[in-house]
């Protein structure tokens, strides 16, 4: 077994409280918790917790940085040039932030270090790029009017509040800092409770990469104290939000009762994988067990429903449950580790309770099920047969290694299948007919469809969701716009006569 080892860097760094981050300087409170690291369900660090008064200071600094002109007048080329080197830190530091990823959250350190982390470094890059590329434009006018001249600007939208989930803790903070950099905009972020650590280390990357004190803040501690005071606060102008969507109700209220704060919102999912008797089966059967047992399910994008046309069911669930029952589920610091612990226990016992729900519902298990017998949260591959499409395994989003299975007849039936949940963040279909895989991308209500694959975002192509899946996107040009306002500048110029002299 290749066990990796920790890093002396990180042991070092986890022998003190890690401090959360205000103005460029670490911030002790005083008040710290204990984080658990969901392989072992020990306690394996402390952390400073921050408090409503540490809120309000830290808006306070994203308002002053924002206006500042050391980054409100930053040539966009220098603004780039930061971006680029904040990337090439988060490379160089890849091993330090895969550890305090996979001790936060259980995800196997070869996903951190292979994916999560090259991912997030890339993400700066990719909005780089965007820095001396953000323009307005030259407006025709409509009346005559003379010597009236019209143009837009595209102006940064101001502070934005970041509240974080724990499933991707960087890539997903990546999704939103970059782009709100590039634009010009400054942030105050909440990473999820239990996974600050990778976050704080970011910052003081970001501080040496030349990013100026009061850019990036970020604050730590719960949804309900530390969230809420970002979410109701006057001084945010803009809240970018990945979480359930129960939360994202709230923040819609509190943006709301305080200040009509902009809205970002990135939600749950139940994405469906619809597989058809013509797709290359071999491939589909690999592509619904990456679909939802990669990151043990705890994806916003994960392929929880699969559809299988009713004649390939039989063969098709026998390779599923072979391959799923064959996955080495065990110490995400084991190299070879394909999945790890569930990312807490209370999340692990939630996940459990539906899956009984959902038998007590007429639910099939095929395989999985049980919790294991073991120190720290695991919970085996689950796949189940549901074919009642109200089922509560079919209907919520369970965030976590559990697939229900249901079968079509027609192409009709499966559109349908795909359409019937209040979500509708992404979904695939597996089928070597293009004009099928055009009809059925078209038909499916997503904000992100995969034609014989699942769950490879890309930087250039937007994020988000349909229904109760989301507002607005991340990523692509679609995600930068997101942090940025139009403002339409109409200039009454009298142009000066030309004179024969003027043009010797
Ligand atoms: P969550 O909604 O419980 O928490 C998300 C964040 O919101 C945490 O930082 C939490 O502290 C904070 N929060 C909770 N209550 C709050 C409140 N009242 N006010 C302000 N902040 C509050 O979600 P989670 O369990 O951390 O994450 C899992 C969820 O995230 C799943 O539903 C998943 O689908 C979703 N997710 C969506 C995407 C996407 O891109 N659509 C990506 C990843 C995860």
């Amino acid at each position: 077994m290749a066990r990796h080892v920790l890093s002396s860097t990180t042991l070092k760094r986890l022998e003190q409280p890690a401090p959360f981050w205000i103005d460029g300087k670490p911030v002790r409170s005083g008040r710290t918790v204990s984080l658990c690291n969901p392989a072992t369900g020990q306690s394996f660090a402390e952390c400073h917790v921050s408090t409503g008064h540490d809120v309000d200071q830290a808006v306070a600094a994203a308002r002053a940085a924002f206006v500042n002109p050391d980054w409100a007048g930053m040539n966009a080329a220098v603004r780039a040039r930061i971006l680029w080197r904040l990337a090439e830190l988060i490379d160089a530091h890849a091993i330090e932030l895969a550890e305090l990823e996979t001790l936060c959250m259980g995800k196997p350190i070869a996903a951190a270090m292979r994916m999560e982390v090259p991912f997030f470094a890339e993400t700066f890059r990719y909005f780089a790029g965007w820095c001396t590329k953000i323009s307005g434009m030259s407006a025709p006018l409509s009346f005559p009017a003379g010597d009236l001249h019209g143009l837009t600007l595209q102006e940064p939208v101001g502070v934005v509040g970041m509240i974080l989930p724990w499933n991707g803790p960087l890539v997903i903070a990546g999704w939103k800092i970059a782009p709100a950099l590039a634009t010009g905009c400054t942030c105050v972020i909440k990473p999820a409770e239990t996974t600050p650590l990778s976050l704080l280390r970011f910052a003081e990357l970001a501080a040496q990469a030349g990013v100026p004190d009061g850019v990036i803040n970020i604050v730590t501690g719960s949804g309900s104290e530390v969230g809420s005071a970002i979410s109701r606060h006057p001084g945010v102008d803009k809240l970018a939000f990945t979480g359930s969507t129960g939360t994202g109700r709230a923040l819609l209220q509190d943006a709301a009762a305080s200040n009509l704060k902009k809205l970002s919102l990135e939600l749950g999912g139940k994405s469906p994988v619809l597989v058809f008797d013509d797709a290359d089966l071999d491939a589909a059967v690999d592509g619904a067990v990456d679909a939802i047992f990669g990151n043990s399910g705890q994806v916003c994008v994960a392929g929880s429903r699969l559809y299988l046309h009713k004649s390939i069911r039989d063969d098709f669930v026998a390779r599923l449950t072979e391959k799923a029952n064959a996955l080495r589920i065990g110490d995400p610091m084991d190299e070879k580790t394909q999945l790890g612990p569930i990312a807490s226990q209370a999340h692990l016992d939630a996940i459990h309770r539906r899956v009984e729900e959902g038998v007590a519902g007429g639910a099939v298990l095929l395989c999985g099920g049980r919790q294991a017998d073991s120190p720290g949260s695991y919970y085996p591959p689950t796949i189940l047969d549901v074919a009642d499409q109200s089922n509560v395994l079919v209907q919520d989003e369970i965030f976590g290694p559990v697939l229900c299975v249901a079968t079509f007849e027609s192409e009709e039936e499966a559109i349908a299948l795909a359409n019937g949940t209040r979500y509708g963040l992404a979904a695939s279909v597996w089928t070597s007919q293009i004009d099928r895989a055009f009809r059925v991308s078209r038909a499916v209500q997503c904000g992100v469809f995969w034609v014989n694959t699942h769950n490879i975002p890309d930087l250039g192509t937007p994020i988000g969701g349909y229904g109760q899946s989301g507002w607005g996107r991340e990523l692509g040009h679609l995600g930068l716009s997101e942090y940025l306002q139009s403002k339409s500048v109409m200039f009454k110029i009298s142009p000066a006569p030309m004179s024969a002299g003027r043009l010797q």
